[in-house]
């Protein structure tokens, strides 16, 4: 994708632009917002100020690579759509190398990753355990892999995500919570806070969107699940690291610390003493943990369907014809990204409806 926004992109069909009101400007809501500019409706983006997902997560670009075996479409569509990035967005957000290390500290699981990795077509280099970031724990890696994942700086990448978003004609509010209204008897989505209510709302407020759909009185299948993470002062690794066999840590570089994160146990995060242990005794066992008070725990908060394992890296509701469970609401969009990774792909998605929408109008 280019990013410089030209005549043509941004402003296609003046006469028949529509208007759009994004609610939420993390990295979806943005790219939501950007791809919607560029096909030529009127975008109004509203954000609360709050941090969200975006502001606060692992950071990595996903290849794929970690889940090949385990979650192979989710894997795929990470491979698939991560390139939707541009790389003028992506490049000054890389923090340590451009590339990640697949290790093991066994060779058993090995075979298993390299049949997913082939079968999807994610491209791994074989390395000599000594070259990669394995140097520094004990037991060394027994076996290790380049791998085309990488750690980004979240400020910089929304920071530069915003400005492109302007840039292509978005106008931004950054203070403004809104509240959705959904009417009885025409069914349609209003939204009081705003004077000029839009003709098409796509919602993209990360955890909060289960709250707001109801608020409004529209049912939908979404929830919220707390994830456990840490952060490890002073221990900036390189680059992005996964230890593949046994607890799947992950440890990726941030502005000068570590951000270290495990799996959930059947889907689930326990309490904050247990999620500490956890990762506590993840770094003791490679030798990579310094001191408790360099380690401290995090909590971040996804929105996810309840049942469906369709599209995991990005769920599009699209209420004129609503999924089962939903409200049918035929001017409002819900959309959940699942990884950041995916973003773009899941506003194409949303755009791809509201053109649709745009063509029966
Ligand atoms: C701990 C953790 C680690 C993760 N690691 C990764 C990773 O390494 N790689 C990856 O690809 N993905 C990762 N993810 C997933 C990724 O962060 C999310 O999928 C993505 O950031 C969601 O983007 P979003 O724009 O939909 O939501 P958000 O970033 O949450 O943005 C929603 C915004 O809407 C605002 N908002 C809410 N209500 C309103 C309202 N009423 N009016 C106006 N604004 C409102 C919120 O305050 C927020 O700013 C991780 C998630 C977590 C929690």
């Amino acid at each position: 994708m280019s990013i410089v926004p030209t005549e043509e992109a941004c402003h296609l069909m003046p006469d028949s632009r529509r208007k759009v009101l994004v609610v939420g400007a993390g990295l979806c809501g943005l790219a939501i917002a950007t791809t919607a500019a560029r096909r030529g409706f009127d975008v109004l983006c509203v954000g609360d100020g709050r941090p969200g997902a975006s502001l606060a997560n692992f950071g990595q670009l996903h290849s794929g690579a970690v889940l090949a075996p385990v979650l192979p479409d989710v894997a795929e569509a990470c491979w698939q759509y991560r390139n939707d990035w541009p790389d003028e967005l992506l490049r000054p957000a890389l923090v340590g190398e451009p590339h990640g290390y697949a290790l093991f500290a066994e060779t058993e699981a090995v075979h298993t990753y390299r049949t997913a990795w082939q079968h999807i077509g994610i491209d791994v280099e074989e390395i000599s355990p000594d070259r990669s970031p394995a140097r520094a724990a004990h037991p060394p890696a027994a076996a290790a892999f380049r791998i085309p994942d990488f750690s980004v700086n979240l400020d910089i990448l929304h920071a530069r995500t915003r400005a492109f978003a302007h840039d292509c004609g978005v106008s931004l509010l950054s203070q403004r919570r809104t509240t959705l209204r959904r009417n009885q008897e025409t069914t349609l989505v209003t939204v009081p806070d705003l004077s000029d209510s839009p003709a098409l709302v796509v919602l993209a407020a990360g955890a909060d969107t289960p709250d707001l759909l109801a608020r409004a009185g529209i049912a939908h299948t979404l929830r919220q699940r707390r994830i456990a993470w840490s952060r490890h002062a002073g221990a900036r690794p390189d680059a992005l690291t996964y230890w593949l066999d046994g607890d799947l840590l992950a440890i990726s570089p941030d502005h000068a610390d570590a951000r270290v994160g495990l799996p959930s146990v059947n889907g689930e995060y326990g309490t904050d003493e247990i999620e500490y242990a956890r990762i506590r005794a993840a770094l003791v066992r490679r030798g990579l943990h310094r001191s408790d008070a360099d380690l401290s725990l995090q909590w971040g908060t996804v929105c996810e369907p309840v049942t469906t394992r369709a599209a995991p890296t990005s769920f599009v509701a699209d209420l004129r014809d609503p999924p089962a469970g939903w409200s049918r609401a035929p001017n409002l969009v819900v959309a959940v990204p699942g990884k950041w990774t995916t973003a773009w792909h899941c506003a194409e998605r949303v755009v791809n409806a509201l053109e649709q929408e745009r063509q029966l109008s």
